[in-house]
């Protein structure tokens, strides 16, 4: 399996829990969470979930298990993600 697409919904209280398991993937800022432009195949650096850019090929086993590690610790389930 290999994690497709990553998006962070509203509700993100900042507690840095997703940075810390996964940085490659998690830029926590002062108001919420984003999903890094180097990872994205749209090169943007929001939420994502608006834009639903997928994670460029590279990156989707690579960080699978940091990036389910993540969606798991956040409390308040905030972090969605596709896998295929
Ligand atoms: S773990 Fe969840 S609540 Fe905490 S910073 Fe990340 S997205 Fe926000």
């Amino acid at each position: 399996m290999a994690v497709t697409k990553v998006w962070i919904e509203e509700g993100c209280i900042v507690c840095n829990a997703c940075e810390t398991a996964c940085p490659e993937v998690f830029l926590v800022t002062e108001d919420t969470c984003m999903i890094r432009a180097e990872v994205r195949e749209d090169g943007k650096e929001t939420e994502n979930s608006e834009e639903m850019s997928p994670l460029k090929e590279e990156f989707r086993e690579e960080l699978e298990d940091a990036i389910e590690e993540a969606a798991e610790g956040c409390p308040v389930e905030v972090i969605k993600f596709e896998t295929e």
